[in-house]
């Protein structure tokens, strides 16, 4: 039976990618951060077949613990400090975290292959934001990085500790430069939950207003579970390497707004979103558009859940979820 190890598990990503590598018959272990996890009870309730390791990505001898434990044919690093507004007051532990801690796993896998460097696949999720200050539009493989944010800077870091990887030990290790992927697991200090949860609230008449940022910035949002597809399929590739994933569309904030508040019957959504400069950045990035060419072409991928479906199928979500916490 193939075994894959997974940090990151509590995050967004985690559940939907120990998911699908189950439905292939994996055995999935999920690393976990430290003493008494909150999110433990959730990834336990929900994904019971997961074996649980503790471990930081801040203490390389606790990734080679977790290696020893779990003995995987794959490695998935999706471990991160990963909210980048929170990154500019944090500078330094997501340097850590988010940054070094692809070097300590790296080092823990290619020390636990031994001699057998690409015996160990591992995948690296890197990030859109590391184009930052887009230096060309779409972003590819091929574009500068220009990060603009401490968040994006640890992120470069990562992608160029993974290449290096690969091309100074000969590791099968691949870099999936992920655009924004959403879904009804996002935290709700993401964007695009925050309005699905804010609008859900707003229809149930618990909630008056939304705060909001930048409602001009542009993303290319994808959907969570097709994006984990591609990291899959990265590593089934003969060689590792380096993927754009994205829908190849952008929109703003302010259509996200009009899906939102369309789901729910509302369509003069100005009345109740308020602007508020806490939520502005230090510095924004402002046009992400992805050109997934090569992994469409590569690896065949392609993303199932568009724009629309994918904030109906959020608005849903949470409606069915405050619902239930309002004892609606
Ligand atoms: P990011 O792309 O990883 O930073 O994802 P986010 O979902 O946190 O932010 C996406 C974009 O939404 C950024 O350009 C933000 O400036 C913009 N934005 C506007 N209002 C808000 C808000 O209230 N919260 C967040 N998180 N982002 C906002």
């Amino acid at each position: 039976m193939p075994s894959a190890l997974v940090t990151g598990i509590t995050g967004q990503d985690g559940p939907y990618l120990a998911e699908l590598l189950l439905s292939k018959g994996y055995d999935v272990y999920g690393l976990m951060r430290g003493q008494n996890n909150p999110k433990r009870a959730m990834v336990e309730r929900e994904l019971p077949d997961v074996k649980i390791l503790t471990g930081d990505l801040t203490d390389q001898s606790s990734l080679m613990r977790a290696l020893n434990d779990s003995n995987p044919t794959e490695v998935y690093n999706l471990g991160a400090i990963s909210f980048v507004a929170y990154s500019w007051e944090n500078a330094k532990v997501t340097s850590d975290v988010t940054g070094l801690g692809v070097l300590n796993l790296l080092e823990a896998v290619r020390l636990h292959a031994g001699n057998d460097p690409a015996s160990v696949k591992f995948y690296q999720a890197s990030s859109s934001e590391m184009f930052g200050k887009v230096q060309q539009v779409p972003q590819s493989e091929e574009t500068l990085l220009w990060p603009r944010s401490p968040y994006g800077v640890a992120k470069v870091y990562g992608h160029y500790m993974t290449i290096n990887y690969r091309e100074s030990y000969g590791m099968h290790a691949s870099s999936g430069i992920l655009f924004n992927h959403e879904s009804p697991r996002r935290g709700p200090e993401f964007v695009t939950r925050k309005v699905t949860q804010a609008v859900a609230r707003i229809q149930l008449g618990l909630q008056h207003e939304i705060v909001m940022g930048n409602l001009d910035a542009q993303r290319d949002w994808g959907y969570a579970g097709d994006y984990v597809e591609a990291m899959w399929l990265m590593l089934q590739q003969p060689h590792g390497d380096d993927y754009v994933v994205s829908t190849d569309e952008t929109h703003t904030i302010r259509e996200l707004l009009d899906l939102a508040f369309a789901q729910v019957g509302i369509n003069d959504w100005e009345r109740y979103v308020r602007q508020d400069p806490r939520f502005m950045r230090p510095a924004e990035v402002d046009l992400l558009i992805g050109d997934s060419t090569k992994a469409r072409t590569t690896l065949g991928w392609t993303p199932k859940v568009n724009f629309p479906e994918l904030v109906a199928m959020m608005v849903d979500s949470d409606l069915a979820e405050q619902k239930k916490l309002a004892g609606l």
